[in-house]
């Protein structure tokens, strides 16, 4: 499949990663926007939020978990942080495999831009 995050998951081109379990894959995003950004992504393809379905549906659920522990692990859960999915064109979304962005480290400002 020509998905560039299932190439990362496949290992067929090389990440940063930060944290791996049997559903999910963090890495670090190439164009950070804050101190730490981080991309969490599940290892079953689904192209957008709109194409979740009853099956995948605890994939969000294992998505947002893993983004809680690692903000905990870098150190910023108390503090805040910012998860962010974006959805299409106007939604700024440009891979076309879901993924939360967990950004920490600064304070964000809303509404998002
Ligand atoms: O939400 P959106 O689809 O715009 O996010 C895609 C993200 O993937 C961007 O933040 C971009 O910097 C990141 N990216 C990456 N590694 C790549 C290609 C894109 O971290 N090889």
């Amino acid at each position: 499949m020509d998905c560039l995050f299932c190439k990362i998951i496949n290992r067929d081109i090389p990440a940063d990663i930060v944290y791996e379990d049997e559903d999910v894959l963090a890495f670090n995003d190439i164009n950070p926007q804050a101190p730490t950004h981080v991309l969490l992504v599940p290892k079953q393809h689904v192209a957008t939020l709109n194409d979740l379905e009853e099956d995948n549906l605890p994939l969000v659920g294992r998505l947002s978990f893993a983004a809680a522990k690692l903000a905990k692990e870098y150190g910023f859960a108390e503090d805040g942080y910012r998860v962010v999915l974006n959805c299409n064109e106007k939604g700024g979304q440009t891979v076309y495999h879901i993924h939360m962005h967990l950004m920490g480290g600064r304070r964000f400002t809303w509404p998002a831009g």
